[in-house]
């Protein structure tokens, strides 16, 4: 693979034209190689954009974290509610109640894997 301009080796290639591009056409825009000025500021706006894109699914990460823990205080909740009664009047009834939480666990940890998936694609 050789420099679009030079006879000399390639060491990038440019991220907007797709050109080849040697040590001395190659210019680093934000971690992004560039060949001409016009493709810096492309560059530089991908870059900006992928940067963002970062962020945005770090958020939805931690979004799902806490409909997660949302759903595990819910799911508690609704299990308290009914074996406590349980304990207290034998009402084996009462006990329906618990088995309501359950979806609600089921739920949480389902958002939580969501979570660390999105975390592992990421750093691929
Ligand atoms: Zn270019
Ligand atoms: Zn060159």
């Amino acid at each position: 693979m050789f420099c679009f301009n030079h006879q000399k080796e390639a060491v990038a290639i440019c991220k907007h034209c797709g050109k080849c591009l040697c040590h001395e056409c190659v210019t680093m825009v934000d971690g992004g190689a560039a060949c001409s000025e016009v493709c810096e500021q492309k560059v530089q706006e991908y870059m900006a954009y992928i940067e963002l894109s970062k962020q945005g699914i770090l958020k939805v990460s931690s979004t799902f974290k806490r409909t997660a823990a949302f759903l595990f205080i819910l799911g508690t909740l609704f299990i308290f509610m009914g074996v406590g009664p349980f304990l207290y009047t034998g009402d084996v009834y009462s006990l329906f109640l618990s088995l309501m939480g359950l979806p609600f666990i089921l739920a949480g940890y389902h958002n939580l894997k969501s979570a660390k998936q999105i975390k592992t694609n990421e750093k691929a």
